[in-house]
């Protein structure tokens, strides 16, 4: 019988076999306007990472500066985001983020968890996505292919996303606490999809079913 950190290690091993080492950025944004990451992470909740991709593609254009979502008028936001699915609440949630990273941080995406969850649509999903990829500070975000999975496979009996939070930080290793994310949530699309999840082709089998 393995302990859950060895578990999680062998596991950490196989995906790295797998997926490889590199954390894949799956949103587009420039890399000198980090709040466009934001707002994609905000656009992405209940949403694949291409529709974002193409939303912001021509969002990105029209709203070019952080002023210019600040100032949006909310009705032709949610008309440039519909695609996205849940348009009220995101075009609002954005519009009042970049007027809060204006009036309270100085137009930058803060780099502290708490100010993070201080933003509007930011939950601790997508500030510890922001954090770990703006900045490189290790954070386990917890989305529902990670929740799921990680359940499966440690045998966990959590209802609470903090709590599943709080396991994986004490059993996975802080260095591949983004991998962890990034290539779980590959696998939940790839192979343990929820409905059907194809275990005769998992490359974490052995450790899920034992
Ligand atoms: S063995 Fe099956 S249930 Fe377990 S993680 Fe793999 S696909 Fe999912």
């Amino acid at each position: 019988m393995i302990s859950d950190k060895e578990k999680g290690k062998l596991i950490v091993r196989e995906l790295i076999k797998r997926y490889g080492r590199e954390i894949p950025l799956y949103l587009n944004y420039h890399k000198r306007k980090p709040y466009e990451f934001l707002f994609a992470v905000i656009m992405s909740a209940q949403c694949t990472d291409i529709r974002v991709n193409l939303v912001t593609k021509e969002l990105y254009k029209k709203y070019d500066t952080l002023h210019k979502f600040a100032n949006a008028n909310v009705k032709s936001l949610e008309h440039d985001i519909h695609p996205v699915g849940f348009y009220h609440n995101k075009a609002k949630n954005i519009k009042e983020c970049a007027i809060k990273l204006i009036t309270d941080f100085d137009g930058k995406v803060p780099n502290d968890f708490e100010k993070l969850l201080s933003l509007p649509g930011v939950g601790r999903k997508t500030a510890s996505v922001v954090i770990s990829h703006l900045y490189g500070i290790p954070a386990m975000a917890v989305d529902t292919h990670v929740a799921r999975i990680s359940k499966l496979v440690f045998k966990l009996n959590l209802k609470k996303v903090e709590e599943i939070e709080e396991f994986l930080k004490k059993t996975i290793d802080k260095k591949y606490w983004e991998l962890w994310n990034t290539h779980i949530i590959a696998l939940g699309r790839e192979i343990c999809i929820a409905r059907k999840p194809k275990c005769t082709i998992c490359p974490i089998y052995k450790y899920c079913k034992k």
